[in-house]
């Protein structure tokens, strides 16, 4: 075709004919410009470094790289795919399926604390059942091997999702960094992020050698085209009868409502429930099965609201959620991102409403507006057009 008019498809990365049928089945049609970007070096295994907005599709980048590579050898795990939050990690697990859909022979397996750990222990000294890829949290995933129970010997591909996160936190960090040592020198790893700053860049290159850089260093580059975004000023104690009037007359598929502590989840979710409202609330003060149990009901579209703390800052991905809300504004900028990035996955449209109440909500307001170039508008009275968001 004529330069210019030609669009790389899915067939041009020369993939498996069992991952392209399930690419296919998955309904994506054309790679988005990240994969575009990735694709064809991280199958050759290269290490890839990678900043690319919310949900243009990193989380296909490393599933489809480390599909196409494996080659399953039984009782022995080669991939190793980490990521900050339990909820996150069965996402990424499910997103393993979808796409091995049609190469049956490769095991897959998720393990998060909040669980009993003798039910992977069990699974991992189980020949047949020993997953070929392990999607997993640090925290259980260092314990397990601690324990002997895991051998990471045979690690080809080791993967971070939402890196900066998990290089962040100390503690989380330290646990990367033994199970990263736990692994062979040579092995293929990728990290993926919507935000990758200055700071943290060479952090992640310590573990790689030669890696595919892809930063995103103009910041407007990372607005939400299809996003509108605004703010309401309020006092603390008009927030419940603002959420009460917005969920009320605004129209929307999902929403998701950010507040800043497990207590305020429970509380408004509560709050919400007795107002009739199809609410459900995830947070971390819920047992785990409940949380995973609650994650599904709502991306299953069995309940249209959901109270969240930052669990469900990042990452997660729900196609029908088209407004966010930060009831509590986050305290930075990055946070502010990965939150409002939920609505408007893969450059759909969406809208978010933050609710600024304090004197430090408008410096964050500030920052989140010099950060992005974007001038957040004051949330019109009369509403906005629902076929605009
Ligand atoms: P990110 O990790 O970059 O925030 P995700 O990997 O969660 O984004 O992808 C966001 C959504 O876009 C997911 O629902 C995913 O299935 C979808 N998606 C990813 N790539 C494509 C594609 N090439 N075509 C259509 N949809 C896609
Ligand atoms: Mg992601």
């Amino acid at each position: 075709s004529y330069v210019g008019i030609h669009t790389t498809g899915f067939r041009d990365f020369l993939l498996k004919p069992e991952l392209l049928r399930a690419i296919t089945d998955c309904g994506f049609e054309h790679p988005s410009e990240v994969q575009q970007a990735c694709i064809p070096q991280a199958i050759l295994g290269t290490d890839v470094v990678c900043q690319a907005k919310s949900g243009l599709g990193k989380t296909a980048v490393f599933v489809l790289a480390t599909l196409q590579q494996i080659e399953p050898v039984a009782g022995e795990t080669s991939v190793l795919v980490m990521c900050h939050t339990r909820e996150l990690a069965y996402q990424i697990k499910n997103e393993y399926a979808r796409f091995s859909k049609y190469m049956p022979e490769v095991k897959t397996a998720v393990f998060y604390g909040g669980t009993p750990m003798q039910k992977d222990i069990d699974m991992l000294a189980n020949k047949d059942q020993h997953p070929h890829i392990i999607v997993a949290t640090p925290g259980r995933l260092n314990a397990l091997v601690r324990e002997k129970k895991l051998r990471l010997g045979n690690i080809q591909r080791f993967v971070l999702d939402e890196c900066d996160k998990m290089l962040d936190q100390i503690d989380m960090r330290r646990d990367v960094q033994e199970i990263f040592r736990a692994t062979p020198q040579q092995k293929q790893v990728m990290m993926f992020s919507a935000t990758l700053s200055e700071d943290i860049r060479p952090v992640c290159k310590k573990f790689m050698q030669n890696p595919l850089e892809i930063y995103i260093d103009n910041q407007e580059k990372l607005t939400l085209h299809g996003l509108q975004q605004y703010y309401i000023k309020l006092g603390e104690g008009e927030k419940n009868r603002k959420l009460n009037d917005l969920l009320d007359t605004l129209e929307f598929n999902q929403v998701i409502i950010f507040v800043k502590s497990t207590m305020r989840a429970t509380e408004l979710d509560k709050l919400l429930r007795e107002c009739n409202f199809p609410s459900i609330a995830v947070h971390s003060g819920v047992s785990q099965e409940e949380r995973i149990k609650r994650y599904k009901e709502f991306k299953e579209f069995n309940k249209r609201i959901c109270v969240a703390t930052d669990v469900f800052g990042r990452g997660i991905d729900i196609e029908r959620i088209n407004l966010a809300i930060n009831y509590d504004l986050p305290n930075d900028s990055d946070s502010y991102l990965h939150r409002v990035g939920r609505a408007g996955r893969f450059g759909t449209k969406g809208l978010s409403i933050s609710f600024v109440a304090t004197a430090e909500d408008e410096e964050v307001l500030k920052s989140i507006e010099k950060r992005f170039a974007v001038s957040l508008e004051e949330f019109p009275e009369a509403g906005v057009d629902p076929s605009t968001y």
